[in-house]
């Protein structure tokens, strides 16, 4: 913890770069560790059920699992959203990167998110266009249609689309001008979103993860546990 602390006092240019894992102490499972969604069993592979061809042919089958699995309405930010927050209002941090779609980053007070892979807060109608919240979603039954009759969508990133151009180049560029990267709670295997990573160029990279990440192209301070529990010893 003292390395750690020592990195953060030293940094001025931190970014902050997450997955599934950041969230599992909200309550919202990840999808690889033991009781990930990825361990439990469905009529399909979960990432069939969350593709673009799976949400168009059999769209009341994606919403249910959507529903049932992924929606976490009353999940609240845990020890790590609140500290990478502050770690951000002191100065320190200036962008995180996620991964994740629950939106606890920003209810956590973080005003920097590049969310590569979308959000539950956002759902827009395929035809008109129309915006919806994540409780008109979340509260309705079966499709989610709008009302012109088309079908709404959630704006998350769905296995077999692509991430939005925008957001991948200014995660690029918050990365390779970092001067710390902490990269936690993702198990890197998740394509492109994971290869950001290797667009680092700083002084100190940092692991916090449960189990230990792949190979990284460099060395890295690895601290393995809880990212809360972890986080909430880091001073500011
Ligand atoms: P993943 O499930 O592949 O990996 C999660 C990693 O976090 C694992 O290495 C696990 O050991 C670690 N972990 C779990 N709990 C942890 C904790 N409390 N502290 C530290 N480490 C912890 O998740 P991923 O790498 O993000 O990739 C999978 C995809 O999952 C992403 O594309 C993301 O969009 C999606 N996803 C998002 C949410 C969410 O928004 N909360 C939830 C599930 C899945």
């Amino acid at each position: 913890m003292d390395d750690l602390n020592n990195i953060i006092k030293e940094s001025k240019n931190i970014v902050f770069f997450g997955g599934a894992g950041v969230s599992t102490e909200s309550g919202i499972p990840d999808f690889r560790s033991v009781d990930g969604l990825y361990n439990q069993k469905y009529n399909y592979p979960p990432e069939k059920i969350l593709s673009h061809s799976f949400f168009n042919s059999k769209t009341e089958e994606f919403y249910d699992f959507y529903r049932q699995r992924i929606l976490y309405t009353d999940a609240k930010p845990n020890a790590a959203h609140i500290k990478l927050a502050e770690l951000e209002q002191a100065g320190k941090l200036k962008a995180i990167v996620t991964q994740n779609i629950d939106g606890l980053h920003q209810a956590a007070g973080s005003k920097k998110v590049l969310e590569l892979h979308g959000s539950v807060y956002r759902n827009n109608c395929m035809a008109c266009g129309k915006f919806y919240s994540l409780e008109a979603v979340s509260e309705s039954d079966g499709v989610s249609f709008c009302n012109c009759g088309g079908i709404i969508k959630p704006d998350v990133v769905l296995y077999e689309e692509s991430l939005d151009t925008e957001v991948v180049e200014e995660a690029v560029e918050y990365i390779s001008k970092a001067d710390t990267l902490i990269i936690g709670g993702t198990s890197l295997v998740v394509y492109p979103a994971a290869g950001l990573v290797n667009y680092f160029r700083g002084k100190h990279l940092v692991v916090i993860n449960k189990t230990a990440p792949p190979s990284l192209n460099r060395a890295c301070l690895f601290i393995q546990g809880g990212i809360g529990e972890v986080m909430k010893g880091i001073e500011i």
